[in-house]
């Protein structure tokens, strides 16, 4: 069977009129690496890209929003999201579920923007196996397990046996790094997240991805600005 066609195609031209396909980020790392800080800036900062906000049955913590950072269900209703079809990709996380829904993504993507994912390595391996090249993974690492640690106390909306089960989690986390497109190592968030928006630009700049270039180098072709190379 033909894997279904994730990325659309931009309907928004850029202003040299080339078309481009969409891009499904990834962006994993164990919790407290500093990823949902650098998801952040990169929200706050690309208007190209949206995010996809996930399904998930974990009671909702001091300081999220219902809607913002997951969309809160009962255990009930995924269930019968995922007898309906409506995720791309779920996965067991901690005990509770995690799914990203397919309708949003596609809104997203309709809308010739780019399309970040706050998803796990399970995540990241099923949007791959469904998406292929349109997909792009990256983890983030610690700069060491004991940094890592007093993150997450730093962070202190666990209990110390939440806080033991993510350090577990995050080195099972990390045992998975190979499945990924890009590695960083978050020693300084501001050096992390410039590293991760350089990426998105080269990423987005690949020829795969400039569906409407052929139409420029036509026309640089004819008017004789460029030779072709015999
Ligand atoms: P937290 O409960 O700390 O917000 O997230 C726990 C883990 O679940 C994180 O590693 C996060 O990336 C992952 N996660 C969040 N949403 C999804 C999802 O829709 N699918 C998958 N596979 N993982 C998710």
């Amino acid at each position: 069977a033909t894997p279904p066609q994730l990325a659309a195609e931009s309907p928004r031209p850029d202003p040299h009129g080339f078309k481009r396909r969409g891009v499904l980020f990834v962006l994993s790392s164990p919790s407290g690496a500093g990823k949902s800080t650098i998801a952040r800036k990169l929200l706050a900062s690309e208007t190209e890209l949206g995010v996809s906000v996930s399904y998930t049955t974990r009671p909702i913590r001091p300081g999220e929003v219902d809607g913002r950072d997951y969309h809160f269900v009962d255990l009930d209703t995924f269930r019968e999201m995922v007898a309906n079809g409506d995720f791309l990709e779920w996965a067991h996380v901690f005990g509770h579920r995690y799914g990203t829904p397919k309708a949003q993504v596609w809104n997203v993507l309709e809308q010739g923007r780019d399309i970040l994912f706050d998803i796990d390595w399970q995540g990241a391996q099923q949007l791959h196996q469904l998406a292929g090249g349109d997909v792009v993974r990256m983890f983030i690492l610690p700069p060491s397990m004991p940094i890592l640690r007093e993150r997450l106390e730093r962070r202190a909306t666990d209990s110390m046996e939440v806080i033991d089960a993510r350090m577990d989690r995050a080195a099972n986390e990390v045992s998975h790094w190979d499945g990924y497109d890009y590695v960083l190592v978050n020693d300084d968030v501001e050096e992390c997240y410039q590293s991760i928006k350089t990426i998105l630009a080269a990423e987005r700049l690949k020829r795969s991805r400039q569906t409407g270039i052929i139409g420029f180098i036509r026309k640089l072709l004819r008017s004789g600005e460029m030779v072709p190379l015999a």
